[in-house]
């Protein structure tokens, strides 16, 4: 595994030095609290697990 400091966030792409490694993905802080706060009904929502999902089929794969 590389250094995960500054790791691009899989939901806004942007790199970041703090966040979260969910897997092997790396999100920041902003989209972690983002995703946290947003309802299931929210339009972003789906983008999201849409997001997530492809971090978990790649590493199914
Ligand atoms: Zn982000």
């Amino acid at each position: 595994m590389e250094e995960t400091q500054t790791d691009s966030c899989i939901i806004c792409g942007q790199r970041h030095q703090k966040g979260i490694l969910i897997l092997a993905a790396f999100l920041c802080e902003d989209c972690e609290l983002e995703i946290v706060g947003t309802d299931v009904h929210d339009v972003k929502y789906p983008y999201f697990v849409h997001q997530m999902g492809q971090v978990l089929y790649k590493k199914n794969a």
